[in-house]
């Protein structure tokens, strides 16, 4: 794919610069609209909030970035081109649908039930993403998305995935995913392979949920790109963790196949998190470049290796290369 689609339009790869991988505007787990006692969802304040991070953001040199909201998560294209126009940056959407046990799951499983070919009907909505656009809004997707949660892959998930190769093959467009508990990427990359995809294509997100290295360098000898892209999430894995197999597998030379990020809210449907922000006082997203970049220098990563995970890895994922 050598134009990408980012919500306002086509762009070159030429013109990502800095990009974060994987952050989130606004989450809306499903069930978020049952909620309906939940204060009314105000969008000019949400615009704001989210401009501002932008602002941030690129006053550090972010360009780029890319939300990997899947269909199944509140996701609303509309409002990342409001914020990408308002703050001038490239946005990027996905097409593509969430793990089992969280997503918005029964439409398709009980379709299934009755013999319905799923797989075709999934492919057939993320190519018409991907190339017609998402609804009426004429915003094209520019990845696809997919999920699995820990310890194992669900025939709905794999259907999900499979959906996915087929909609990659049809289109170019890549591939990313969210693991659970550093776990399943390897059998994510099965299914790919199985369906052909080159695996240069697929980014398997959340690989930092591990810090077992032979889990990493199995997938990268087989040409995947990894998201070390929770940093901040100390809840789920302690960020020297996450630093400590960044560190090792930069020095023995896979900085081409490593992106960076959060995986950071700005912004939830239904009520905010009944949790403090100072609960996590790093899961910001400026938090790699004010800190871990940083680190990584001061460990003796050299700049050239910073500027493959933050800008050349990015575009050549987005080109096809
Ligand atoms: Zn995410």
């Amino acid at each position: 794919m050598a134009r990408i689609h980012t919500v306002l339009g086509p762009c070159a790869p030429t013109d990502l610069g800095t990009t974060l991988m994987h952050e989130h505007l606004m989450i809306g787990w499903p069930g978020w609209d049952s909620d309906t006692a939940a204060p009314a969802f105000d969008r000019k304040d949400t615009v704001k909030l989210c401009v501002d991070r932008m602002e941030e953001l690129k006053a550090l040199g972010l360009r780029t970035l890319l939300d990997p909201c899947p269909i199944d998560l509140g996701r609303d294209v509309e409002l990342m081109a409001e914020v990408a126009q308002a703050a001038r940056v490239n946005l990027i959407c996905t097409t593509g649908l969430y793990k089992e046990d969280s997503g918005a799951t029964q439409y398709f499983r009980f379709r299934a039930q009755f013999g319905a070919d799923v797989v075709n009907e999934m492919a057939e909505t993320f190519i018409r993403e991907l190339s017609d656009g998402i609804g009426g809004t004429g915003i094209k997707a520019g990845v696809i998305k997919v999920a699995t949660g820990a310890h194992q892959v669900t025939p709905y998930e794999e259907q999900v995935m499979r959906a996915a190769a087929r909609a990659h093959k049809a289109t170019g467009a890549p591939i990313t995913t969210h693991t659970d508990e550093g776990t399943m990427g390897r059998e994510q990359l099965d299914v790919f392979a199985s369906e052909g995809v080159d695996l240069k294509q697929v980014i398997v997100g959340h690989s930092c949920g591990s810090a077992d290295l032979k889990y990493h360098v199995d997938m990268l000898d087989r040409g995947a790109y990894l998201g070390f892209d929770r940093f901040g999430l100390e809840i789920l894995q302690p960020d020297r963790l996450r630093q400590a197999a960044l560190i090792g597998l930069l020095g023995i030379g896979f900085q081409k196949q490593i992106v960076l990020s959060h995986d950071t809210v700005w912004c939830w449907r239904g009520r905010a998190l009944p949790i403090p922000a100072e609960a996590f006082p790093t899961w910001k997203p400026t938090h790699v470049f004010e800190n871990i970049v940083p680190a990584l220098r001061e460990a003796g990563v050299a700049q050239s290796k910073i500027d493959a995970m933050l800008i050349d890895n990015p575009r050549r994922y987005f080109a096809g290369e």
